[in-house]
């Protein structure tokens, strides 16, 4: 494989946008730090993105996530080109929308009833609000190192790093992670370190009858993957129940990924609330809240003017359809395995410290002497950041795309044996290059 060596149109296309828009980017997502500017592309096709020189990418960032079926899958492409010849916005019902809330309803364990947004982090702070007018108590605990959205509450973190020297105080610090964001915004916000059920349970025990809702990705992917203890998705859920807390599951990246039914399917665990977006309409705007019948009923009217818009419904029906095939998961778990078995080896024939693992259509990958670290603080001391960064670069250079940051891949249904064969072929060489 040789490597790529003209992006030319790539740099021009970022330098002239940054005279216009902030960053150059639409979104700080879309640019890697560790490189010099983004590559810009002219189209997707399958599991391939095409950029403005000519030059293919085997892509695994799937548009941060949203395109479990690939680029341009003609199935979805179908679906929204007939909704666009009968109009893509009527402010009113549909047809379609029942059909989708049927469907949803089904499949989702804890959906007795949605709302729909547009954004992940829309519907992650509807879902807070319906929480404390359920309740009628307003703190929510988020855990250290998950992203729930922009906002100024879902952008509470803490510091982890410095936390873990200190060891398991009960309520880390809480920090503001970005400018203009309300000194309040922390007031109402809990933060604890991820997979420690017993301190937990103390935080509740103590501050149950203030605390309207516990939210958590139920397998953390979005900040570095980190996969649940055995039993601790159980105890959040037992805890909560015994202290009149709801148990919100962030399900923006897991649902549909991990399964049709999201990731409380795949651990059988049902929150009271529950959050999807991205990957239930392949590349359209549509989030939802799911939820218990009598919380989601508790008074709080959804607004939005493209809340459920015929557009991003008629995907997500299209997307939905292509997925409910349990060869589909079948699939992604043999690709999963291929993958992982061979970087897995790679890593070991490099001596370079890795482990990847792969659930549903999610790889996760973590390079450092650890196999599986229990909560963000582990992920953080044991993450050999430099030399992830330096793969990702050497690998877009070879023509595979990867996660900026942190080892999140996903795999869609256009990625075939021959994808990860090539993919596995420009590791070996990135693994060369970095020896
Ligand atoms: N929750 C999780 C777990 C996410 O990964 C993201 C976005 O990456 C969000 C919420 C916010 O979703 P959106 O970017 O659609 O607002």
């Amino acid at each position: 494989m040789n490597p790529i060596t003209h992006t030319e149109r790539s740099q021009q296309n970022y330098h002239q946008l940054c005279d216009h828009l902030v960053d150059g980017v639409a979104s700080s997502f879309h640019k890697d730090p560790n490189q010099p500017y983004p590559i810009s592309f002219e189209r997707g096709e399958g599991a391939y993105l095409y950029d403005l020189d000519g030059n293919a990418y085997i892509d695994y960032v799937g548009g941060m996530g949203p395109m479990i079926l690939g680029y341009a899958p003609q199935a979805v492409n179908a679906a929204v080109t007939k909704q666009i010849e009968k109009g893509t916005q009527f402010a009113a019902p549909f047809s379609n929308l029942l059909r989708l809330t049927e469907k949803l309803t089904a499949i989702i364990p804890c959906a007795e009833k949605l709302a729909f947004q547009n954004t992940g982090t829309e519907a992650n702070m509807l879902a807070f609000r319906l929480a404390r007018a359920y309740t009628g108590k307003w703190k929510i605990v988020k855990f250290e190192g998950q992203y729930h959205g922009w906002s100024d509450e879902q952008r509470i973190s803490s510091d982890a790093l410095r936390a873990a020297q200190f060891g398991r105080r009960e309520q880390p610090n809480k920090l503001l992670e970005v400018s203009g964001q309300l000194p309040t915004a922390a007031d109402q916000i809990l933060t604890l370190p991820w997979n420690d059920g017993d301190l937990f349970e103390r935080v509740l025990t103590k501050h149950g009858d203030e605390i309207a809702a516990v939210i958590t990705e139920p397998f953390m992917c979005d900040s570095g993957p980190i996969v649940p203890k055995n039993g601790f998705l159980q105890k959040l859920r037992e805890v909560t129940r015994h202290h009149q807390v709801l148990l919100i599951f962030d399900e923006v990246i897991t649902g549909f990924r991990l399964a049709l039914g999201g990731a409380q399917s795949y651990f059988g665990v049902t929150p009271d609330l529950a959050v999807f977006a991205k990957a239930v309409s392949n590349g359209f705007p549509l989030s939802f809240v799911a939820g218990k019948r009598e919380v989601m009923n508790c008074g709080v009217h959804p607004s939005g003017t493209f809340n459920g818009n015929p557009i991003s419904v008629a995907a997500a029906l299209a997307t939905i359809e292509q997925l409910a095939n349990d060869q589909v998961y079948r699939r992604f778990d043999m690709l999963g395995q291929m993958f992982t078995t061979g970087l897995n080896k790679l890593g070991e024939e490099y001596q370079q410290p890795l482990h990847a693992a792969h659930f549903g259509a999610i790889i996760v990958l973590h390079f450092g002497r650890c196999d599986s670290p229990a909560d963000f603080r582990d992920a953080l001391n044991t993450l050999d950041q430099p030399y992830y960064d330096r793969f990702v670069t050497t690998a877009l250079q070879y023509g595979v795309r990867l996660t900026p940051k942190r080892g999140r891949l996903y795999l869609s249904t256009a990625h075939t044996e021959r994808e990860i064969r090539r993919t596995l072929e420009a590791f070996e060489q990135v693994f060369q290059l970095l020896t």
